[in-house]
């Protein structure tokens, strides 16, 4: 972002404005914080403010500060439509183009209000009016950061919007272990610190709440449903609408599932296949220089980070993974030598 546009964005939020903030659909941990710590900070800022997801978040993130402002699209639509056209400024957090929003994609394309993106993905869409856009960033939550910190703000960073800053953060490198091999993620997490915020308490509350439902689909997910492929330094896990039904799923209870077939030693690129509704959710993760981004976009339309991407695929769950399967020769040597 240019130093002139940063300074129109003050401008605009000299007065006090009517502001949408806006994330991705399926939002996660980094979408929801982003979202949550820009409604923290522009309610300090004396603005009007509502937060629009497409669809329901996770049930681990309900804890979160601001939590109950969340609009959700699909369950409360005149509501939202009535925010996105009153909208004077529309916020778009954690994503690269409208067609993230999924059914909210139309209406937000149409309103009148400029749209500011904050976000951490590749090839972001030319939707958007003003673009805070950056790659190599750990999180959206930490370009939020650093955009409150770019308008002369930090001193209003509370516990609360530290919190959900926090929450994205470790929810996007998982819990510093990858996106996270620069010194900047670390400064501002010290500083999260110095604001007040309690890391050991909200890594419980993100990561310790599984149902036992959700176990044991982890463990079911492992020990039945993993191909390892060690020709090809892949592994893959597939699960049926069936499967999903025998361990009561809740949205959110596939996340991480992914990163255990990763885990294995040798393998650099694992994928979940998760079968819902019409579609099947495709979950990519990579080691090293091998970019699942890349994968995520060639073959399912989706896309994402080098080391973490995703897609929906509307062919059945077999055929997914036979396409998946079938495109690995191709790929064998630069899966043999990720560095
Ligand atoms: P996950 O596997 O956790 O659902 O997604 C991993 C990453 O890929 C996230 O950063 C997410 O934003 C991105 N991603 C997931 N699904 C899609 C998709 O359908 N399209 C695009 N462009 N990105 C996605
Ligand atoms: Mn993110």
């Amino acid at each position: 972002m240019q130093k002139s546009e940063l300074a129109d964005i003050i401008n605009l939020l000299n007065t006090p404005r009517k502001i949408l903030i806006t994330t991705h659909t399926n939002p996660d941990g980094d979408a929801i914080g982003s979202s949550l710590a820009m409604y923290g900070y522009l309610k300090k800022k004396n603005h009007t403010v509502s937060i629009m997801v497409p669809d329901p978040d996770p049930e681990f993130l309900d804890w979160m500060p601001f939590h109950s402002s969340i609009m959700v699209f699909r369950d409360k639509q005149e509501l939202c439509l009535a925010a996105i056209e009153n909208a004077e400024v529309i916020f778009c957090l954690d994503y690269n183009g409208l067609g993230r929003l999924s059914n909210a994609e139309e209406p937000v394309r149409k309103a009148k209000a400029p749209k500011i993106l904050i976000d951490h993905h590749r090839d972001p869409a030319p939707d958007f009016n003003y673009m805070l856009s950056r790659i190599e960033t750990s999180s959206t939550c930490e370009l939020l950061y650093d955009f409150i910190a770019a308008c002369g703000d930090t001193d209003l960073i509370d516990p609360d919007i530290a919190a959900c800053i926090y929450t994205g953060i470790i929810t996007d490198t998982g819990s510093f272990s990858y996106s996270c091999n620069y010194e900047k993620t670390y400064m501002i997490t010290a500083d999260l610190y110095r604001k007040g915020i309690d890391g050991e308490h909200i890594h419980r509350l993100v990561y310790d709440t599984y149902s036992e439902g959700r176990l044991r689909l982890l463990g079911y997910s492992i020990s039945e449903k993993l191909v390892v492929l060690h020709e090809f330094h892949t592994a893959y896990i597939y699960l049926s609408e069936e499967d999903l039904d025998r361990f009561n799923y809740q949205i959110g209870d596939t996340e991480d599932v992914v990163n255990y077939a990763l885990s294995v030693a040798g393998i650099n690129l694992a994928a979940l296949f998760s079968e819902r509704d019409d579609i099947v959710r495709v979950s990519l993760r990579s080691k090293g220089n091998f970019s699942v981004n890349d994968i995520a976009r060639k073959y399912f339309n989706g896309g994402g980070h080098v080391n973490a991407a995703g897609a929906n695929s509307y062919k059945s769950l077999e055929e997914t993974v036979r396409i998946f399967v079938e495109m690995l020769p191709d790929y064998k040597e630069k899966l043999t030598s990720v560095y």
